[in-house]
């Protein structure tokens, strides 16, 4: 990702890809996201935010809801730059639940939300949302509705949230669909951030990269790249307060709790020459 030109990054806590059984299994996880997480991330030049929540997915699951309770601890950490990914997953009676309680929590913590719009049903989804939004202390400036694609695009450009795209290899949006996106409305560029994800699907995290080349490709600037894959994150992320781009210097051989990237001895010439006649 450095190679690619990625410095800085946020990764917003979510699902696990199978259910967590016990909130402390969440404690575990926000402390990853605060601790080993940022170390790891600095061993590579790149400077690491993250974002805390109970996903829409879990707030279903009687057995997670008392982390609604331990949120406002981890909340105040500095390296927590929004509460999310918040929003709707099956919009249940639950997710209404505890989207509104953590856009309070949110207001609470002079924090920005990153919203995650659902996958299936997409334009109620989105409906649904900017109700519990604009009923909330949040104001919509200080809102991210991500994964939007063409057909939720205008109805969240006229909410006056942020706008946000998911670039995946088979879902969501494609580069060459975002271009499209970002060329009918130009005029919101300065409110339109596109991310890449490196989670448990099919997912690529240097699609930010090439949403960049296929900008350049058809004919945007380099000001436009940066304005989409850096300026606008960091005005966003930067509402927190907490925005820090200073990236550590570490040595590989640096530790976070005992534990380096390092795992075993270096392999050196000598050791992969006797590996390799084996
Ligand atoms: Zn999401």
């Amino acid at each position: 990702m450095y190679v690619a030109g990625v410095r800085a990054l946020v990764e917003p806590s979510f699902w696990l890809g199978q259910p967590r059984t016990s909130p402390a299994s969440f404690y575990d996880y926000f402390d990853a996201l605060l601790g080993w997480e940022p170390f790891r991330a600095a061993q590579h030049g790149i400077a690491h935010h993250c974002t805390l929540a109970l996903n829409p997915k879990e707030a279903n699951d009687p057995r997670c809801l008392p982390v609604l309770d331990e949120l406002p601890r981890y909340l105040v950490k500095d390296g927590v730059v929004a509460v999310g990914e918040i929003g709707y997953d099956a919009m249940t009676p639950a997710e209404d639940t505890a989207l509104s309680a953590q856009l309070q929590l949110a207001a609470d913590h002079g924090l920005p939300a990153l919203v995650h719009t659902p996958h299936r049903d997409k334009a109620a989804g989105l409906a649904r949302t900017l109700d519990v939004v604009h009923e909330s202390a949040l104001p919509t400036d200080r809102v991210l509705l991500d994964h939007l694609n063409e057909t939720t695009v205008r109805a969240a450009t006229d909410s006056g949230c942020w706008l946000g795209f998911s670039i995946y290899p088979d879902t969501k949006m494609d580069p060459d669909r975002m271009v499209r996106v970002l060329r009918e409305y130009a005029s919101e560029r300065d409110r339109i951030l596109v991310n890449s994800a490196a989670d448990w699907g099919r997912s690529d995290p240097l699609k930010t990269r090439h949403v960049g080349e296929a900008m350049l490709a058809a004919g945007f600037t380099d000001d436009d790249v940066d304005q989409v894959l850096w300026r606008n994150p960091v005005a966003f992320y930067g509402l927190s307060g907490r925005l820090d781009l200073d990236v550590e210097d570490t040595t590989p051989q640096a530790t976070h709790e005992g534990n380096s990237i390092l795992r075993g001895a270096p392999v050196t010439t000598a050791t992969r020459a006797t590996e390799e006649g084996r």
